[in-house]
């Protein structure tokens, strides 16, 4: 695998391999997600994701599963460097934007996919086994569908430093890249303002 100028490299197998080793195990959904990777990333014109293209691409995944770590690996966008954004929609699918053009699409796993794989190797018995080789060889129109998009991307979500940091004025933490909301004439994070996920139990024990 070559890091630079060489273009992404055709070589399914090896970015395969390449994305389930930090995934954990080689799964079908590694199977999707990197054949999805591939798919958008020629869709949007960014064939070199982690050289030429390496700045100029956005994700944003719609579901946080398998496939979701096949998209890190094989595009370079990860949610540390803020090119990859989850959107909790709970779907197989994801959105590649390439940053420059602004040509984005969005691509679907076919609900279809998975009856067809199931009928590809009739004589496998393990299902999931069946699935995985499925996937390998179905055509990208049986497993997906795409449709050509366009997306937004506010200032305050593209990768570079933070636009802005401000003090919650209920908790004192820091807020930044204007998450921050208004409540009451003053400034205050999300949590303070509607409620987090999380319930505090016990005060800061390294406060005193
Ligand atoms: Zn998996
Ligand atoms: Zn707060």
């Amino acid at each position: 695998m070559h890091n630079t100028g060489m273009g992404i490299t055709d070589d399914f197998e090896v970015l395969l391999q390449e994305s389930a080793a930090t995934h954990g195990h080689l799964c079908p959904g590694q199977v999707l997600g990197v054949r999805m990777s591939l798919l958008g990333l020629k869709s949007i014109n960014a064939e070199d994701p982690k050289g030429r293209d390496r700045k100029s691409i956005m994700v944003f995944v719609e579901m946080d599963r398998c496939a979701t770590d096949a998209v890190q690996s094989v595009t370079g966008c990860s949610l540390g460097k803020r090119t990859m954004k989850f959107m909790d929609y709970g779907k197989m699918a994801a959105t590649f934007l390439n940053l420059r053009t602004g040509k984005a699409v969005r691509i679907v796993a076919r609900e279809e996919a998975r009856i067809s794989a199931r009928q590809c190797f009739p004589e496998m018995e393990d299902p999931y086994a069946a699935q995985l080789a499925a996937y390998r060889v179905l055509p990208d129109a049986e497993l997906f569908s795409v449709a050509a998009v366009r997306v937004a991307v506010s200032p305050e979500d593209m990768p570079g430093r933070p636009l802005s940091r401000v003090p919650c004025a209920r908790c004192g933490e820091y807020v930044q890249d204007r998450r921050e909301q208004k409540l009451g004439g003053d400034f205050v994070c999300r949590p303070c303002a509607s409620g987090g996920y999380y319930r505090i139990l016990q005060g800061d024990r390294y406060a005193e």
